[in-house]
């Protein structure tokens, strides 16, 4: 059994209350670790070193470039340790090593990128329109910034917040679930050995309603970055209002994967795959309405079943292995509500329907696909988060664009033609963050990542990311010594 510590102020720490809590693996459902329980004590004292780091510490007397060379080893020591936390990540949280240790050896891309960008944060001179004024722009680091992720991939979520609020200057304080805290913490010790002054990154371990609310009520804090599901997104953004914080939210999906019968069927089949089996559904942009044209339905239908019944459900450890465990029970629960929600709506179970049977942990869900679905039914709306897809049909585009679109959340889409004028009329129609046309699930520190409607606020990953970490201060310049004005009026 490992007992885990808080990263606060550069080291690791006990809990301030003396309490640790049970992470159970998944894959075996036997408690492993023990992680610390944050309460509002922790966070205090996360939010004072992060405070201090970007103001009186050394963080904010570094040129940005220096900041960037840091960060870039710190990109280097994930790199070198890409296996040893993807190891750990698959004891806490299950998903595949296979998609893991990608991922983690992917990891590196976002420093790299983010790096680059911290000493290229230029201001800007303003032509101004008054006489006898030089004006001019900088951009500031918004402040210590508190960051929420949420347990399908802790260690990505990392990178898409952290690295460009480093960049920007700014210090954090991050909240990882209560799920899948090891991998976060274990992080912390590279910042270190990367270089980064003690305060600018830490890692307070516990409950979304003790350490989490602490963290978004805190008075130094002046940034809130969260991934999570809607209903708690909305939580905190009303939470943040009252301190009038900055918010950026990356939220939950629905998202249609639209297959035309001109598309080439058998990538459309690996998309559909893809876009709801893959991490056992438990994936933000999973597309779980599945839109496909009525003439090819039925024929449709028969792939994705014979491709759901060759996955193979197991440890994720293994190389072979297509769908792993279910990361949290409560989450397992919800999977297995929704599967009978849909039958008692009338949906026609085709294909799975229920746990699969005979793994160690028990907490598995069997690839379930679903027909007869309407649009309106719960399947239909609500976010599952597990490999629960649901089949509608479509007549033509306009029927696709608008069952698509009907639903509050705005994510991802994918769709699947080979008319290149429909491909481009549908990225165009389709209200969503990222649509992906004849691909599903691709993402890239390079391209811009969030939601729309119910799916969130704001954008991570991409050039404009580091944006939603600084503030943009005018400054002004009277270059005159000419007598002033009528101070009643403005200039
Ligand atoms: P969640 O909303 O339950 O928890 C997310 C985080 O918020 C956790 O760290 C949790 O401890 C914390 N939290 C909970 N209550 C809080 C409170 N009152 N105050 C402050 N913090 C609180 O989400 P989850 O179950 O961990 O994750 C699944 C959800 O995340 C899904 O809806 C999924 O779609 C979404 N998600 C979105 C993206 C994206 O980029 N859009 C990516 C991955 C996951």
């Amino acid at each position: 059994m490992k007992t885990f510590q808080h990263y606060i102020d550069g080291a690791y720490v006990d809990p301030a209350g003396g309490e640790w809590f049970d992470s159970a693996d998944p894959y075996r459902g036997e408690v492993w670790a023990k992680m610390p329980r944050g309460t509002e004590a922790d966070i205090d004292r996360a939010v004072a070193a992060a405070k201090a780091a970007m103001t009186t510490g050394p963080w904010a007397s570094m040129t940005p470039s220096a900041r960037g060379k840091a960060m870039r080893k710190l990109g280097d020591l994930v790199a070198e340790n890409a296996d040893r936390l993807a190891e750990l990540e698959v004891r806490d949280n299950g998903k595949l090593l296979s998609e893991m240790a990608g991922q983690m050896r992917y990891h590196p891309e976002w420093w790299y990128y983010f790096a680059g960008l911290a000493d290229k944060v230029e201001g800007t001179v303003v032509p101004i329109d008054k006489a006898d004024h030089f004006a001019f722009t900088t951009h500031e680091p918004v402040g210590v910034v508190g960051a929420l992720t949420a347990w399908n991939s802790p260690l990505l979520f990392i990178a898409w917040k952290c690295a460009p609020a480093l960049a920007a200057g700014c210090s954090v304080v991050v909240k990882p679930s209560e799920f899948t805290s090891a991998s976060t913490l274990e992080y912390a010790a590279l910042t270190k050995e990367a270089g980064l002054p003690d305060g600018v990154f830490n890692v307070v371990a516990g409950f979304g309603a003790e350490a989490g609310a602490a963290l978004v009520a805190h008075k130094d804090v002046a940034k809130i970055t969260f991934t999570g599901s809607d209903r708690t997104g909305a939580m905190i953004y009303s939470q943040a209002a009252k301190g009038i914080k900055r918010v950026s939210l990356e939220l939950g999906g629905k998202s249609p994967n639209i297959v035309f019968a001109d598309a080439d069927l058998a990538a459309a089949a690996s998309g559909a795959v893809a876009g709801i089996f893959a991490a056992t559904g438990q994936t933000c942009v999973a597309g779980s309405r599945l839109l496909v044209q009525n003439s090819i339905r039925d024929e449709f239908t028969e792939r994705l079943v014979e491709m759901a019944r060759t996955a193979k459900i197991g440890d994720p450890m293994e190389a072979d292995t297509n769908i792993g465990p279910v990361t949290t029970e409560p989450q397992f629960k919800k999977i297995l509500d929704y599967i009978d929600i849909a039958k008692s709506e009338g949906a026609n179970c085709i294909y799975g329907g229920g746990p699969a049977e005979g793994l160690p942990g028990g907490q598995f869900v069997q690839p379930t696909i679903f027909t007869n679905v309407s649009n309106e039914m719960r399947i239909a709306q609500e976010e599952v988060f597990g490999p629960v897809l649901s089949i509608i049909g479509f007549e033509d585009e306009v029927e696709a664009v608008e069952v698509g679109n009907d639903v509050i959340y705005g994510l991802a889409a994918g769709v699947w033609t080979k008319d290149i004028g429909r491909a481009v009329r549908m990225s165009k129609a389709l209200k969503a963050g990222t649509v992906w046309i004849n691909t599903y699930r691709a993402v890239s520190y390079m391209m811009p990542f969030g939601g729309v409607k119910h799916s969130g606020i704001g954008r991570e990953s991409g050039v404009g990311a580091i944006r939603e970490y600084l503030e943009t201060k005018s400054v002004w310049i009277n270059t005159s010594d000419a007598a002033p004005g009528n101070p009643f009026v403005l200039r």
